[in-house]
């Protein structure tokens, strides 16, 4: 626990979203015949100011994930980093890597080839491996990001192939749904291709990260499967861009 955050009550209403994140989480996991210890929390950090990211962490969340390499970069300075692990979150242009092969444990926004090629090979250049997962694009129409379904295979073989890199699962962010049925469909479809990847890879890979679900749907993501949820809004408060 970090004593001057602690001290601070004027943040005291994160530490109420904290507790009451983290028991909706272990309820769901529960109810999903899970462990809690079996689904992870994510903090998503993006437009957060840095006092709000180390008050979170101080209570022991140890993920936060950004989605732009620049505003990770600017707010590392700030951040208490011990114990906490950092992930981009967010489309990452080839020529951004360099700039956070030595920061962030993982990449969950991997979409392409050349991405995975490039991330290898600035990752074998710093003596490293880093950890990604594949972004699928789970709608199919709208959505600019992520890797369609049907090159989810011959991607994931193309990260096999390359020795900087250390494939860990599939992420998937579903369209904004009215109710929670139809998220679920999203969240099966994403599991279902998981299980498929993780058979398919067999051995070969450790497959054993299923990232879904944001602050309006992580329940229902749990109940499919996920083992990584990424909560921003409902931690911290509605975004101010
Ligand atoms: C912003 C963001 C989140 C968190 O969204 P909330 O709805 O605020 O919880 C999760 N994943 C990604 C990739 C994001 O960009």
């Amino acid at each position: 626990m970090n004593q001057s955050f602690s001290a601070d009550t004027s943040l005291s209403f994160l530490t109420e979203n904290y507790k009451e994140i983290t028991s909706r989480i272990a309820e769901a996991a529960i109810k999903s015949g899970r462990s809690p210890l079996d689904v992870r929390l994510m903090a998503v950090t993006k437009t957060v100011p840095p006092a709000y990211i180390n008050h979170i962490t101080g209570l022991g969340a140890g993920l936060i994930g950004e989605n732009k390499v620049q505003e990770l970069l600017g707010k590392l300075e700030f951040l208490d980093t011990e114990n906490v692990e950092m992930h981009i979150i967010g489309h990452l242009q080839s020529n951004k890597v360099r700039k956070i092969i030595n920061t962030v444990s993982m990449i969950q926004s991997v979409d392409s080839i050349s991405l995975i090629n490039e991330i290898s090979r600035q990752a074998v250049n710093n003596g490293k491996t880093m950890e990604i997962l594949l972004e699928v694009n789970i709608d199919g129409e709208d959505s600019k990001t992520g890797l369609p379904t049907e090159l989810l295979d011959e991607t994931a073989f193309a990260a096999l192939e390359a020795s900087g890199v250390k494939l860990r699962g599939i992420m998937s962010i579903p369209p904004i749904c009215e109710d929670e049925k139809t998220a679920r469909k999203y969240f099966e479809k994403t599991r279902v291709l998981y299980e498929d990847l993780k058979d398919k890879l067999g051995t070969r890979a450790d497959i054993d990260i299923l990232s879904m679900g944001m602050s309006g749907d992580f329940e229902a993501a749990i109940y499919e499967g996920s083992t990584l949820v990424r909560v921003g809004s409902s931690l911290f408060g509605a975004r101010r861009y």
